[in-house]
């Protein structure tokens, strides 16, 4: 902690007393269990839920027809000892990158739940470099250690070997399975047994080591004791000089560690059994960082300069938007809840606060706090701390909420376009009335999640990032708002771009009788790398296009981007330089440059080398070994490349990139061709040009 943080506000106790976390999980690890036990044991819920009986807070969907209140939500604030513990909700699925985008850059740490017998999975891989990636630091919790083949050990190892950790071992298991009954803590070296007379997991009696493990425990705290004194000389020249080092220092020495991302905290337990969650809470208010231990949050101000701003309530204004959920109370809807953390500055309920992603002015009503299922009203969030505000109307994800006068963009959460669509149909007239209502919610809720209504055939399409996607929110329409539909086949969203440049030349003149129509624009094409989108550059001289049409030509080769010459698709990665042109005194207009705009850029999009491009897709399969030579064939026939693959306790690992129209359906296709042994994350990478004999067959049915 900085001398400077320390000075801080009176409100700075509180804010270091906070911990903003996710909780990430390969599915089934046990991610909802753990999320319910916290909640229990931190008091906010009463009543222990299990999954299985569907009666989890995060797990909502099931159990909202039947209580008819929301408890799932994007945070949610508890309390453990002194610390205010905000759960930020990560999604169920990594596939879903916007998803895990968003709730990664508002927390501040996170804990990982490994599974003790599936070890280290193929999301956890995923999730792991995203949390990577993010700089969040980490906890593993090897939940299920009383599950049948649960292994410690091997967990430990997989840890090491295959998410490249160090890990700090805070705990060994006291038995494994059936036996499974406490942990030995080796920071005080004592073992933590949960008294099997209290199923609630509340009591727990604090005894000495068992005999049979107390050569591993010490061999196993020298281990941690080493590894933490390599990080601090201080300790370090203790422990060489063998004097004794306490449990404090020990603590305060890891927590630093485990912020800098040296070493990851591994625990063990059964979130199921009620075993182990109280000192993961511990250890999430002991070791994880406060918001004033992270570095502060930065942006773009309006002169496009960039700036920092201090976790500190006296700074200006800065909060970030990432959720926005519909506030169902009861059976009704009252508007929706906008989750914002509060970088800097302090957000005040009934106050005006700009919108600079959308240049409004926006009004917060009301703030809350989730706490459990119940929503607590505030009149204010501080910096650091995470929220909803009740009342905004144009705020989306990703928007910075600031100062009228010190306006600032934090970095947004940008929605990728959809890589794929579907048709979908109400199967009755009931469905019918309320899917509109209900698309709009699902589309405001998660913004990588489309709707639109076909032109030609008037049918409601739905796009995404995924099959899997678009299955999930069939899904949820069905469960959570009983509208049964029934689908199309899933359609790729292709794309169209140029390979070389062009010059094009737009004229719309028509002066047969009456007032004419006069307009002239010519530009050059040229390719921009993937992902660049579109830009237009007006090199216009001596006014050949006056100035006032010059907007008009853009306009124009913008409603011409829509629709490629190639095959009708979107048009992205291009340049459009407005070059030449020429007026009439009279006849020129708006409307004629726009289509003197959309000639050109149509002229030159066919001279300059048209390519369609398609969405690949990062495919990582794990499979037994024996069946990596399938695997590996099966996707090359599917034009896909791989790009390595990794062996190692029998399981292979395959990373590979594959066409998105050739890997419809592949969780059928891997499931037959491993018994249902093999496992896959597919999450879209990049668009790629489509190889021209596939090109010509979608070009040609395209247009039949
Ligand atoms: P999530 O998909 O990661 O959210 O996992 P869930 O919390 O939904 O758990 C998946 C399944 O594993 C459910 O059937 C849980 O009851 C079960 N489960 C969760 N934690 C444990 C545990 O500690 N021990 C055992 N035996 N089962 C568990």
């Amino acid at each position: 902690m900085s001398q400077n943080a320390t000075k801080k506000r009176s409100g700075t106790v509180l804010l270091l007393a906070t911990r903003n976390i996710g909780i990430f999980a390969h599915v089934d690890a046990g991610k909802t269990t753990t999320t319910e036990r916290v909640l229990f044991y931190t008091n906010s819920k009463h009543k222990i839920g299990n999954v299985d009986e569907q009666d989890t807070t995060t797990d909502f969907m099931e159990q909202e027809k039947e209580r008819g209140i929301t408890i799932q939500s994007a945070a949610v604030s508890c309390s453990w000892k002194d610390v205010v513990i905000n759960l930020i909700d990560t999604p169920g699925h990594v596939d879903f990158t916007m998803e895990v985008e968003r709730s990664m850059r508002v927390l501040d740490g996170g804990v990982l739940v490994l599974c003790a017998k599936g070890g280290v999975q193929p999301q956890t891989r995923t999730v792991w470099r995203q949390a990577e990636k993010h700089r969040v630091p980490r906890i593993v919790f090897v939940n299920k250690m009383d599950t049948l083949g649960a292994d410690f050990y091997r967990v430990l190892s997989q840890i090491k070997s295959e998410l490249k950790a160090k890990p700090a071992v805070l705990q060994l298991p006291i038995g494994q399975s059936s036996e499974f009954v406490g942990v030995v803590d080796l920071l005080s070296m004592k073992a933590l047994v949960w008294d099997s007379s209290d199923p609630s997991g509340m009591t727990i009696k604090e005894q000495e080591i068992p005999s049979h493990l107390a050569d591993e425990a010490t061999e196993y705290r020298k281990a941690l004791i080493e590894l933490i004194a390599e990080g601090d000389d201080s300790l370090l020249e203790k422990y060489l000089s063998d004097e004794p080092i306490s449990e404090a220092e020990l603590k305060a020495a890891l927590r630093k560690d485990v912020i800098a991302m040296r070493l990851v905290p591994v625990m063990c337990g059964s979130a199921f059994k009620n075993k182990g969650i109280q000192p993961l809470l511990d250890a999430v208010a002991e070791l994880l960082p406060s918001p004033l231990d992270v570095p502060p949050v930065t942006g773009v101000l309006e002169d496009g300069t960039e700036a920092s701003r201090e976790t500190d309530d006296s700074a200006p204004l800065a909060a970030l938007a990432f959720k926005v959920m519909s506030n169902n109370v009861g059976n009704a809807v009252h508007g929706h809840l906008t989750f914002v953390r509060v970088y800097s500055g302090v957000l005040n309920s009934g106050s005006q606060v700009y919108n600079s992603n959308k240049d409004t002015r926006e009004r917060v009503s009301r703030l809350v706090k989730m706490q459990g299922n119940r929503q607590e009203e505030v009149t204010a969030l501080h910096a650091g701390e995470i929220g909803a505000v009740i009342g905004l109307k144009s705020t989306t994800t990703g928007d910075t909420l600031c100062d009228d006068d010190n306006s600032i963009k934090l970095e947004s959460i940008s929605a990728p376009e959809p890589v794929i669509s579907q048709a979908i149909e109400p199967k009755d007239r009931a469905g019918a009335d309320k899917l509109a209502d209900a698309l709009s919610k699902l589309a405001l809720e998660d913004p990588s999640f489309r709707r639109n209504t076909d032109p030609e055939t008037g049918q409601t399409i739905i796009s995404g990032q995924g099959e899997l996607h678009l299955e999930i929110k069939v899904d949820i329409l069905d469960r959570s708002y009983g509208i049964k539909v029934s689908t199309g086949k899933p359609e790729v969203s292709y794309r169209e771009t140029v390979r070389g440049k062009a010059r094009g030349i737009g004229k719309h003149i028509k002066q047969s009788g009456g007032h004419g129509q006069y307009g002239h624009a010519e530009i050059e094409l040229e390719p921009l790398p993937p992902g660049s989108g579109f830009e237009f550059v007006d090199a216009i001289v001596g006014g050949t296009v006056p100035r006032e049409y010059i907007s008009s030509v853009e306009k124009g080769i913008h409603s011409a981007l829509a629709e490629g010459v190639l095959a009708g698709y979107p048009v992205v990665d291009v340049r459009a330089t407005l070059v030449f042109g020429s007026s009439h005194d009279v006849d020129s207009s708006d409307m004629a440059f726009q289509m003197a705009g959309r000639l050109a850029f149509q002229d030159a999009c066919r001279k300059a080398q048209p390519v369609l491009l398609e969405p690949v897709m990062e495919l990582v399969v794990e499979v037994p070994e024996s069946y990596m030579g399938d695997i590996i064939g099966d996707i090359s026939s599917r034009r896909g490349k791989v790009l390595g693959f990794d062996t190692a306790d029998g399981t292979t690992i395959v990373r590979a990139n594959v066409p998105l129209a050739t890997v419809f359906g592949y969780s059928t296709v891997l499931r037959g061709r491993t018994k249902g042994q093999g496992v896959f994350t597919l999450t879209f990478s990049h668009y790629e040009p489509v190889p021209q004999s596939v090109g010509e067959e979608i070009v040609s049915k395209r247009k039949s």
